[in-house]
């Protein structure tokens, strides 16, 4: 407000001042020249007649109406104009013309008694037949001809008439001068003269133009030069000013509106109360991938990409604003028909999945959308807009490009993940994560062959947490990688303690090969903890070969190269290519669990089928095969039918803490020694009992 008060003040006072200032120049200046043209025509009025006076011996008896002098008559026909003066009238003091300039013959006639007047009359009348506007100069009476001339002399004042006249009859300008003519204190006649003032006009004019001009130009300097200083400067501040205010308000990247901004129309359009409306947080997936494979420029241009077509999909109601690094909020302005914000969802989900072009190279990523549905889901902007957030992160948290809608138990979620994710920092930064371990045997024997090492944390209540809970949220830490080190060392020197023959398997999460060197780092590990390479497993899912990055293969080859397996884990899950097991030379093939879970329903058929298919794949392959998730004794004899070579599952037991370790290793031991014969029948038994007693988590 202040601002434009401001700017129309300027603006008035930039344009009305040159206005006032010309007007007012032009005004002094014609004031001056009418002033200057006046005193000229006193002083040239009051010369002229001095001069007759001095010249015109007989004036007084002219003026009363005699018969000039020869002297006179020589003169008035030697003087009848002279420099500015044209013509002249001579009046007696009561103001009858006695003698005009420009009309001599009758003015010096005989009988001038009486004849002036007839000739007076006479050119008045010609005059007046020519020039009908002309004015009535020449009326025989001062009186009739100019009362206000005859009232200022019988006041003893000179009288000046200015006159534009029309050549050739008349100068251009004149003016006419009354004055007296007075001898020795006494006024003998009255002289009108006729100045001709067109040249001093015209000097008087072009001097005090180029007065003003000159003046005018220094006015101009001296307010003008720090005058535009200063509207330029406040200009410069207004605009300073409205940028900063679009940037409080705006993303100076994509030119949308801010979170604050975004805050502010949301509780607008609540309390506007106009029906339905809807908030759509959107966010780019894995756009961390972009700035770090494509750098942040092309980041950047992304993000303004998905900022155009997101306003292409906006209606005219319809806010956008960017919120952060790649998360979008669109306003859908109500009111809302039933599914409208559903399908806008979905088209945005649509449009933004088309390829992109970055720097001539086409790109294409997914989004994830989160809606929350004003007012059900919010009764106030930084309600809706958490509601809006809460339900994109679930669409994350549910795998990614997704859409999901707000429901209650996303607070509860949100308040379990944020519970969990201290548990996790909490376990990491007081060491309290626990690894347990469950045995993995051989099939045909139930001969023990090692152990996979298991993560544990307990959360604030000492209950114990799944870690396929926690490890993903560990992974969007970004903490798995020191996790998956701890992991590894414990792991290797729980190992090393023992029997030779007994390996250790570890589980590595694709972000551990995130950071280059993991083969190095594990080659550390192994240093320090004197672990034999050969008696670890590394267990992998085929997530981390979808990206099929050069990279990750040759970690895994350096890996192998160590003497470390490598295991393909949950296989026949997930896409289950088999050109996973053609990438890469896996040691060994772990079943998923889910078959033996589809062992136990009705129709298995096909499940009995993928299993066999599957070990019969390692055999060809010169692969081992794992069949993990063996429960009882019916899983237990199909696997060993279908010829698998290695089982875990809870049949052989649970995973179990360190400190069961040595008794359950002691019990296998002596269950070998049963099966051999070398033992009385019962051990095998008892074995198995003991298998029970150690079932761990
Ligand atoms: P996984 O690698 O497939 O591990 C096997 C999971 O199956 C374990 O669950 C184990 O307790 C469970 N299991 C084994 N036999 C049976 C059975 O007969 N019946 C049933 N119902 N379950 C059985 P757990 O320990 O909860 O681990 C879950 C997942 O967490 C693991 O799946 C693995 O992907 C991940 N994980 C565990 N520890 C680590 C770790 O140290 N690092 C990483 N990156 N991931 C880990
Ligand atoms: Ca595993
Ligand atoms: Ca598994």
């Amino acid at each position: 407000m202040a601002l434009s008060v401001r700017a129309s003040f300027a603006g008035l006072l930039f344009g009305a001042v040159p206005v006032i200032l010309l007007a007012g120049t032009w005004l002094v200046a014609k004031t001056a020249v009418d002033h200057l043209l006046y005193h000229d025509a006193v002083l040239t009025g009051q010369n002229w007649t001095s001069y007759l006076v001095d010249n015109i011996k007989d004036l007084e008896a002219i003026a009363k109406g005699e018969k000039p002098s020869a002297e006179s008559r020589a003169f008035f026909e030697r003087a009848q104009k002279a420099g500015q003066v044209f013509r002249y009238v001579i009046y007696d003091p009561e103001g009858r013309m006695r003698f005009v300039s420009d009309n001599l013959e009758n003015s010096l006639a005989e009988d001038n008694e009486a004849k002036p007047k007839s000739a007076a009359e006479h050119e008045a009348e010609d005059k007046r037949a020519e020039k009908p506007d002309q004015d009535d100069d020449d009326d025989e009476n001062l009186a009739e001809h100019n009362p206000a001339a005859a009232r200022a002399i019988a006041a003893g004042q000179p009288l000046i008439n200015a006159e534009e006249g029309e050549p050739p009859t008349r100068p251009q300008f004149f003016s006419e001068a009354y004055l007296p003519a007075v001898v020795n204190g006494r006024t003998i006649a009255i002289v009108e003269t006729y100045i001709d003032q067109t040249r001093k006009r015209n000097e008087f004019r072009h001097t005090l133009t180029l007065m003003s001009a000159a003046l005018l130009a220094l006015i101009a300097i001296a307010f003008g030069v720090p005058g535009f200083a200063w509207l330029k400067r406040s200009n410069e501040k207004r605009l300073a000013e409205a940028h900063i205010r679009f940037l409080a308000h705006h993303d100076s990247l994509t030119g949308l509106i801010n979170r604050d901004k975004l805050r502010e129309e949301t509780d607008a359009a609540l309390a506007e109360a106009n029906g339905r409306f809807a908030l759509h947080s959107i966010d780019i997936d894995h756009f961390k991938d972009v700035n770090d494979t494509l750098g942040h420029a092309a980041g950047d241009a992304l993000i303004v990409a998905v900022a155009r077509r997101l306003e292409e999909l906006a209606s005219e109601q319809d806010r956008l604003s960017r919120i952060g690094g790649d998360e979008f909020v669109l306003l859908q302005a109500g009111p809302l028909a039933e599914d409208s914000a559903f399908a806008l969802a979905a088209e945005i989900r649509r449009r933004l999945s088309l390829p992109y072009e970055l720097d001539g190279q086409p790109i294409s990523v997914t989004v994830s959308v989160g809606v929350a549905i004003a007012p059900a889901h919010g009764d106030s902007a930084a309600r809706l807009m958490k509601s809006a957030d809460l339900a994109l992160f679930a669409s994350k948290i549910g795998g990614r490009n997704k859409t999901s809608v707000f429901s209650a138990e996303m607070d509860k979620e949100l308040a379990e993940r944020l519970r969990l994710e201290k548990a996790i920092a909490d376990a990491l930064a007081n060491n309290a994560f626990e690894l347990f371990y469950q045995p993995i045997v051989e099939a045909r024997t139930a001969r023990l062959l090692g152990f996979e090492a298991l993560l544990r944390m307990r959360d604030a209540m000492g209950a114990m947490v799944s870690p396929a809970v926690f490890i993903p949220l560990a992974e969007q830490m970004g903490l798995i990688d020191r996790i998956g080190e701890w992991v590894l060392r414990e792991a290797c020197q729980t190992a090393q303690a023992w029997p030779a023959d007994l390996k250790v398997a570890v589980n590595l999460s694709p972000a551990q090969f995130a950071r280059a060197g993991l083969a190095g780092r594990i080659a550390t590990i192994l240093g320090e903890t004197g672990l034999n390479a050969r008696r670890l497993e590394l267990e992998i899912t085929e997530g981390l070969l979808l990206s099929k990055s050069a990279e990750v293969l040759d970690e895994l080859r350096k890996l192998k190269a160590l003497g470390a397996s490598i295991v393909m884990d949950d296989f026949g899950t997930g896409y289950s290519s088999l050109s996973y097991l053609w990438q890469f030379p896996f040691d060994k093939i772990k079943i998923d669990r889910a078959f033996m879970l589809a062992l136990e329903a009705e129709d298995h058929g096909d499940a009995e089928t993928i299993v066999r298919t599957i070990i019969d794949l390692g055999r060809s392959l010169n692969v081992t095969v794992t069949v993990e998730g063996v429960e009882n004794a019916r899983q237990l004899d199909f696997v060993r039918a279908a010829r698998c070579d290695q089982i875990q599952g809870y049949y052989f037991g649970r995973p179990m803490p360190r400190t069961d370790l040595a008794a359950y290793i002691a019990n296998a031991n002596i269950a070998d020694l049963a099966a051999q014969g070398a033992l009385p029948e019962t051990a095998n038994h008892i074995s198995s009992n003991a298998l029970s007693a150690t079932a761990g988590s």
